[in-house]
């Protein structure tokens, strides 16, 4: 999932060819998703004279596998013909219709190992996002973390299945995919065990890089401790590897990885200067900068946004205050029961 938010209402294009050598094909399968604010996700299909392997196959319900086997069945391909299933992260649009595939047709379904924890620790019990209420709350947003607590699972959400892959991938594990090899490049940050694949001078970014907005960070059920630290290190990583067409979960396929990567650190360098003047200022809490800060394209207030787009803008707010922190920009008392941050 991402913050977007007021995306146009849209279905998803035709599968679209990106690539064509005499090795391999990579097609494009815009896939709709049934979120409220994101409407595609973009699975991709690695064709080679040996099967075909499928990147993030989307969110598991009818309408998109309906889509996505008619999108294989374009390009000479049947669900039969599948040699693996990888998934950048373990998020719902991503990740689901991969699970539904390997229990049901025994694909090989691959993900990054550090995604372990927020799928060990799901518990859909505990409610939509149990570990984000008390963040809330030491963020100030006594209010905001009610909402969150009182939020419900959608039709949609109900009976997804959310567990484990066959394969747990490390940084530098590669796979054969017919005959042209996928290396697999840990990206923490948006999801602790985010992994983006490269292929050739190809990579399909997951949401780790996107065209037009930057990922949430630590939107999952056991984030890392800095996972901001750990996005702006995973963009480094695009500055020092060769650059290569960035293939997105979300949007167009028209950028490269390394002017993309170096966009996002300038704009989180701007977000993390921003916030800490709005402290040098006087604001205390992560709450109060986000309230003083404005929030998607459209520049919206905190208070115009959606319960879960505060939320994720909140913990965005709090990312960088501990990424401050931890540089020793600024420093935190958490001896009340909100966190309250001074300049150093
Ligand atoms: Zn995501």
């Amino acid at each position: 999932m991402t913050t977007q938010v007021e995306q146009p209402r849209r279905v998803p294009g035709a599968p679209e060819m990106l690539l064509q050598t005499s090795r391999h094909t990579i097609v494009k399968i815009p896939l709709p998703l049934p979120l409220p604010d994101l409407k595609v996700v973009n699975a991709y299909a690695v064709g080679t004279g040996d099967g075909v392997t499928l990147i993030d196959p989307g969110w598991a319900s009818r309408e998109s596998e309906t889509m996505l086997v008619a999108a294989l069945d374009s390009t000479g391909y049947t669900p039969a013909d599948i040699r693996q299933i990888l998934v950048t992260h373990g998020h719902w649009d991503h990740y689901t219709q991969g699970v539904k595939w390997r229990d049901e047709l025994g694909v090989e379904l691959l993900l990054g190992a550090e995604e372990r924890h927020s799928i060990d620790a799901f518990d859909a019990g505990d409610g939509v996002h149990p570990n984000q209420v008390p963040v809330m709350e030491r963020a100030g947003a006594a209010g905001l973390a009610r909402a969150v607590a009182e939020l419900q699972w959608q039709p949609y959400e109900r009976e997804v299945a959310f567990t484990p892959p066959d394969r747990w991938l490390q940084d530098g594990d590669t796979v054969d995919a017919g005959g042209v090899t996928v290396t697999a490049r840990a990206t923490p940050g948006h999801t602790r065990g985010h992994m983006v694949f490269e292929v050739g001078g190809v990579a399909f970014t997951g949401d780790h890089l996107l065209p037009r907005i930057t990922p949430s960070i630590a939107l999952e059920r056991a984030p890392e401790r800095l996972p901001l630290r750990s996005y702006l290190r995973s963009l480094q990583l695009f500055l020092e590897l060769p650059d290569a067409r960035m293939l997105p979960a979300h949007g167009g396929t028209d950028q490269h990885t390394r002017r993309r990567a170096e966009e996002l650190l300038d704009h989180h360098d701007q977000r993390l200067a921003v916030i800490a003047e709005l402290i040098a200022a006087g604001a205390e809490t992560a709450f109060d900068v986000a309230r003083l800060m404005r929030w998607t394209r459209h520049e919206r207030a905190l208070a115009e946004l959606e319960t879960i787009h505060q939320m994720v803008a909140v913990m965005e707010v709090v990312a960088h205050l501990e990424l401050l922190v931890s540089r020793g920009v600024l420093s935190v008392d958490e001896s009340a029961p909100v966190s309250s941050f001074t300049v150093c």
